[in-house]
């Protein structure tokens, strides 16, 4: 099976309208109006419940006092009760590991099948970006969406623990631990010296996202307030440890400090989850001010392969409202393509909904220039640090095989493993490119990144021989 084969017959039959991959706010915002619109939808979520990543959980939250996740998370309650009351078929716990014109491949509870579908949104969302320091992968180490995702799904932390990193998600998932009552040891700042004052030159466009700059504020208020240690500047960071994590260290200036834990989390930032859209065929660029690969969309979020559209941060980072209205959009584009409704319906749909998220998105700039991570943290420069952490493939090895002419990404993989093991690149990926950037002086969209292969996700042989 590959990219490019025509629609196969569905499990059960049928040519379903419109195939969602993914149930957070795109992929349930996508699938809420184009049932309204009287298509027949379907929605596939890896997750046992629907929500995402920002909701996740939300129907049936851990035990926790509700200013603990916040409103922002609460939030999110009402839209997934609209989604299991909109009529769209949803299934949950399902994989979708593989996406073609016309038609995507499934596992799940109820076992998998191929299902043949008009127009396939990809709402698959972002992840944490690497952040390839020496030791991250020691146990120990984890990411501050971790620390998260314990805390939505079971009200699970880590006492006495160290945050690494700088960005919004860090600094929301310190709050909600100290509003749990739970102890940090320190917080280990690594946006960069000059950071705030390039972004106060971005400012004045962010005016219409003044809510978002406020918020964030007030977390920074929160954590000083709670009398966290906070070291700023922190740079060369790295875990130490033997088999596992023993001590955090960082230079701050030209001092070297140490600090005994056994537990850090680190985060610098997501990016979009671009496998499917890249298995499916989908071109990408390079976004050097998201520094991360993102598809080549139209305004609606169709995408450069016929039928398949991209919606919410999967086409870039936008922040769960925006996620949301680019589902909406992207579901009015499509019920307008397979001709359900007219041209002058479609367009008194979309107007208000691009305002809205013209105007959600206004403050993106700012926030990627205070929050871009430095160089240093994405690139590594030790040759003893992990790239590849599935396929353990250090800094070292991957630069030799680059010195000796190996020409990109697809060929480091084959002589290295590199991006072979069980997450499909999806971790390695974006340091691959930076790294062979970096060494070769070319730039990372000339560099390219590794070709994605169905399995996107690790199945069974059986599921692909299918019933
Ligand atoms: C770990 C983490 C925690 C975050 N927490 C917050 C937060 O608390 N507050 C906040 O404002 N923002 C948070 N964000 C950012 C937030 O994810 C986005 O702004 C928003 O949720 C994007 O919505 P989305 O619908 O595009 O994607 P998501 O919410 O990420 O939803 C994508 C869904 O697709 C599923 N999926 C992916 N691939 C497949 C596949 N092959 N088959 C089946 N299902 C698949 C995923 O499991 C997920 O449920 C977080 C991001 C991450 C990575």
């Amino acid at each position: 099976m590959t990219a490019g084969t025509a629609p196969q017959v569905a499990a059960d039959g049928e040519t379903v309208d419109l195939a969602i991959v993914g149930a957070g706010p795109a992929g349930m915002a996508a699938a809420i109006r184009a049932a309204e619109l009287g298509l027949a939808v379907v929605v596939f979520d890896d997750q046992p419940a629907p929500g995402g990543q920002i909701y996740r959980n939300v129907a049936h939250p851990p035990p926790l006092p509700r200013h603990v996740l916040g409103p922002d998370y609460h939030a999110g309650a009402a839209l997934v009760a609209r989604f299991l009351a909109s009529g769209a078929e949803y299934r949950p716990s399902s994989v979708v590991w593989h996406v073609a014109e016309g038609s995507l491949s499934h596992t799940g509870p109820d076992g998998g099948g191929t299902l043949a579908a008009r127009r396939i949104l990809i709402a698959t969302g972002a992840m944490e970006r690497p952040f390839p320091v020496p030791g991250w992968t020691l146990p120990g180490v984890m990411t501050a969406g971790a620390a998260q995702i314990m805390l939505k799904a079971s009200a699970t932390v880590v006492d006495d623990a160290v945050f690494a990193g700088s960005g919004p998600l860090l600094y929301l998932v310190v709050a909600q631990y100290l509003r749990a009552g739970i102890r940090i040891r320190a917080l280990l700042d690594t946006t960069p010296r000059g950071a705030r004052r390039r972004a106060l030159a971005r400012l004045g466009s962010a005016w219409s996202g003044r809510t978002t700059l406020a918020k964030g504020l007030g977390l920074l208020a929160e954590i000083r307030r709670a009398g966290v240690t906070v070291h700023r500047h922190v740079a060369d960071l790295a875990a130490v440890g033997t088999d596992r994590l023993d001590a955090v260290t960082w230079r701050s200036g030209s001092v070297r400090h140490r600090l005994d834990c056994a537990t850090l989390f680190l985060h610098q930032g997501i990016v979009p989850n671009v496998n499917t859209a890249m298995a499916v065929g989908c071109s990408h660029r390079w976004d050097e001010g998201q520094l991360c690969w993102r598809p080549t969309l139209d305004a609606a979020g169709r995408s450069s392969v016929p039928g398949v559209m991209v919606a919410g941060d999967g086409g870039g980072i936008a922040g769960a409202v925006a996620a949301a209205l680019s589902g909406e959009i992207a579901a009015i584009a499509a019920a307008s393509d397979l001709g359900r409704i007219d041209g002058a319906t479609r367009d008194r749909l979309l107007g208000p909904l691009e305002s809205r998220r013209r105007r959600d998105m206004a403050v993106r700039p700012f926030l990627e220039t205070l929050y871009r991570p430095a160089d240093a943290d994405r690139i590594p420069s030790r040759d003893e640090t992990l790239v590849c952490r599935c396929e353990e493939v250090d800094r070292g090895t991957l630069a030799d095989i680059v010195r000796r002419g190996c020409p990109g990404p697809n060929q480091i993989k084959a002589f290295s493993r590199c991006g072979m093991g069980p997450c499909q690149g999806r971790l390695c990926g974006h340091t691959v490119t930076e790294l062979f950037a970096d060494l070769t002086g070319r730039s990372p969209d000339e560099v390219g990144h590794y070709r994605i292969r169905m399995p996107i996700k690790p199945v069974t042989l059986g599921d692909i021989a299918g019933p």
